[in-house]
């Protein structure tokens, strides 16, 4: 998109001069492309993608360990599941400005465990008519600071808010299976799902526009979620896009889990969104060496291309580079998600 180009130029030439001066080599140029991944993407048309996408999907819930859940989770035509939420609502109040009221909620994401979710719901919302984001939140975070625009996340949840969207957030930074036969990855994404689920059941949501955006181990998630349920219209994955290699040094871990990495690299994960959209957000000032630097994020969108490519729906995948450092681009992602899933109802 020309306004993602026009911004990053000026500044991208002044950051790789310092990126040079301080560290030799660029940070793509130190790393060896990864080796072949034993189901990586590889098809050449939309049938073969669709074929390998299914047979992903059904890997990889078996790895994550949620496979019985996926079994259970029947969806009819609206995208409502067959598992009961058992919601209960703990308070309500307005927002200050008055364009939307903010809900607490309960729901059961599994029978033995009930999460929080932060539900915003626009003033005169139309029935069925309004999209709805879920906006995830990263390490140390929780699911209110996606709402305060003096973090990282610039209150990205409030700015889709005030514009007419329906916003869910739920605490995601767990780091302890909570049940022996589960994942932690797997439980996380579970959780994510069920926040689907509450937006789905909604009165006021419109089932077809749905997305999702986070930043960091939120972007991560965000990419999760986006792959592996297909209700989800749209994603903005900030700044997570990169390598394996890149995240074996100096980040924590808790990406990993037993047999990832053998069969995929992230840029297959975000493969599995094709043809939905997906926006990908990395910022020139982040941290190097270390970090999410935007030359992996260009090698690993070019793999993700290659998915949306063979769905020919290229208009539908982007790099969103802006000038700051591990921040969401509120501009970038609104702008992205009011094209992909339709203006809201309330503006
Ligand atoms: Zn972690």
């Amino acid at each position: 998109m020309v306004h993602c180009d026009s911004r990053r130029l000026g500044s991208r030439i002044g950051v790789l001069l310092s990126a040079c001066a301080l560290f030799g080599p660029t940070i793509a140029e130190g790393i060896e492309p990864a080796a072949p991944r034993r189901s990586a993407f590889r098809a050449q048309n939309a049938e073969e993608a669709a074929a390998w996408r299914a047979a992903s999907r059904a890997e990889l819930f078996r790895l994550m360990r949620m496979e019985d859940q996926i079994a259970a989770h029947r969806l009819d035509n609206q995208g409502r599941s067959a598992l009961t939420l058992d919601a209960r609502s703990l308070s309500t109040e307005p927002s200050p400005r008055g364009r939307f009221a903010r809900h607490e909620i309960e729901i059961a994401s599994r029978p033995d465990r009930r999460i929080r979710v932060v539900v915003t719901i626009p003033t005169n919302a139309s029935p069925r008519a309004t999209p709805a984001v879920v906006c995830i939140h990263g390490h140390g975070g929780n699911r209110n600071i996606v709402h305060d625009p003096s973090s990282p996340y610039r209150g990205f949840a409030t700015a889709l808010a005030e514009s007419g969207y329906v916003t869910l957030s739920t605490d995601v930074g767990q780091h302890e299976v909570q049940g022996a036969e589960r994942t932690l990855m797997g439980e996380r994404l579970w959780d994510l799902m069920r926040v689907v689920d509450l937006a789905a059941s909604r009165p006021e949501v419109d089932p077809r526009r749905i997305g999702c955006g986070g930043l960091s181990l939120g972007g991560e998630m965000a990419m999760w979620l986006g792959a592996m349920d297909e209700r989800i219209a749209a994603t903005v994955s900030s700044g997570f896009l990169t390598t394996m290699e890149n995240l074996r040094v100096g980040h924590c871990m808790c990406w990993d889990f037993p047999g990832l990495q053998e069969g995929y690299e992230f840029a297959d994960i975000y493969s599995l969104t094709s043809p939905r959209a997906l926006q990908c957000q990395n910022g020139l000032r982040e941290r190097l060496p270390g970090g999410f630097p935007i030359e992996l994020a260009e090698r690993a969108m070019a793999d993700i291309r290659r998915a949306y490519r063979a769905d020919e729906r290229l208009d539908r995948v982007q790099l969103a580079t802006h000038a700051e450092g591990h921040v969401f681009d509120v501009a970038f992602g609104k702008a992205f998600f009011d094209t992909m899933l339709g203006p809201s109802d309330s503006r």
